[in-house]
């Protein structure tokens, strides 16, 4: 079938998707996201097309990828397991690196019991609708994940959202709530977008007088705040605890794979039920081998947190100074909010030709005229390159009227 021919037996069956199509066609080059980006070792520059960049937008916080003895640890992996499993953990999936992680991932987020899943967003959507159903009730922030909203409407609960970071909206809506059913709060720790910080004890307080259980979503939060890394429960001095922590094996952790932590009689529980865990593959060798070394070093090494935390600082500080509107960032996670979709391209393309990747977030994952580029410090910038990009930026920024001068 020639591509015509194809399109012309297509076209009726997806009449509600085409206009969605032809403006995606129509969207300048520029404008693609999907760029392949090649890795320069263990640091924080790219290859694209030939070009090496200093990336300012990379999730490893703990500047482990490609560290040497993560990437042995993931080929040991796969020298002892191979490259798949069998199956899914319930049906001859489970190796015993699998359980090996599910407690050095227990044992370093201080609760009794874990469970690892293919993905964060699997975690997210397994644990939520292993925890709830129709008559429950789940409050969400605003600016909550998307896998915490995914996961949340395939449950058939009522969902309610609460003004991002507003315990005392959270508290109304909870009082307006009719008496039954579980009551499950769901937070992001730190905001991928803004990088700021949930309240947790105000957001505690507000759980246990209204009977709720609170969760918090760790992914940018484990090896980013709090002194040793340890995320939001460290970060305020251990006064409360969360019910349920969530998070991913992506980011500060260099590999793939999610993971949830709470009571043993919970988790045993969430094993059973949630349909991500029981019906989609376990996570293969490579992944495991290399988030457990990983948290291995991340737990001996807590000079890499405070690094990035240092180095975070005084960047938030001299992008302020400069006059850049970060928003409410207390941590690595730094947006660089300039207002219309338009500018985060422009600014973007002019720092990208300086030789710096600050890669823009827009509408409608941002509210409208809050486009930003969403830069991320980590250990793998050296001071020097962190330096480069704040030149860089301001120099991007003035190209582009992003700032006066
Ligand atoms: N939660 C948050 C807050 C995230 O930012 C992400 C990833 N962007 C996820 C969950 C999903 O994690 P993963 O990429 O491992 O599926």
């Amino acid at each position: 079938m020639s591509t015509s021919e194809a399109w012309k037996y297509l076209e009726p069956k997806i009449a509600n998707i085409q206009e969605r199509i032809f403006e995606l066609e129509w969207e300048p080059s520029r404008r693609n996201n999907f760029v392949p980006y090649k890795a320069d070792g263990n640091t924080a520059y790219v290859f694209v097309e030939g070009q090496r960049l200093l990336m300012m937008s990379g999730y490893g916080y703990i500047g482990l990828n490609g560290d040497p003895r993560v990437v042995a640890a993931a080929k040991a992996a796969v020298d002892e397991y191979g490259t798949g499993t069998p199956g899914v953990r319930a049906l001859a999936g489970t190796i015993p690196l699998h359980e090996e992680l599910e407690r050095e991932v227990a044992k370093f987020l201080g609760r009794e019991s874990a469970l690892v899943f293919s993905s964060g967003y699997a975690g997210n959507v397994g644990v939520i609708g292993a925890l709830v159903g129709a008559g429950d009730t789940i409050f969400l922030d605003k600016l909550d994940h998307a896998s915490i909203v995914d996961g949340a409407q395939l449950t058939g609960a009522t969902l309610t959202r609460f003004r991002h970071n507003d315990p005392g909206h959270l508290d109304r809506r909870l009082e307006a709530t009719a008496p039954g059913g579980t009551r499950l709060v769901i937070v992001d720790s730190v905001y991928s977008m803004d990088g700021d910080i949930a309240p947790l004890p105000a957001l505690r307080e507000v759980c246990d007088k209204h009977n709720a259980l609170l969760m918090v979503d760790e992914a940018h939060a484990l090896g980013v705040i709090g002194a040793t890394g340890r995320g939001i429960e460290e970060h305020f001095n251990y006064e409360v605890k969360a019910d349920i922590k969530v998070g991913t094996l992506s980011k500060a952790i260099p590999a793939n794979g999610g993971w949830i932590v709470g009571e043993k009689i919970l988790m045993d529980y969430v094993k059973r039920f949630a349909r991500p865990f029981l019906f989609s593959a376990a996570l293969a060798p490579a992944q495991v081998g290399a988030a457990l070394e990983s948290l291995r070093i991340l737990d001996r090494e807590p000079e890499r947190v405070s690094y990035t935390q240092r180095e975070a600082a005084r960047f938030r500080d001299l992008v302020q100074q400069a006059g850049f509107n970060t928003g409410d960032t207390e941590t690595a996670v730094v947006p660089l909010i300039v207002g219309s979709n338009d500018k985060a391209w422009d600014f973007a393309s002019a720092l990208q030709k300086g030789g710096v990747v600050g890669l823009p977030v827009i509408s409608p994952a941002v509210q409208p005229h809050m486009a930003r580029l969403r830069i991320a410090i980590t250990a793998a910038h050296s001071r020097a390159d962190i330096d480069y990009a704040i030149d860089s930026f301001i120099t991007a920024a003035r190209q582009t009227k992003v700032l006066e001068g």
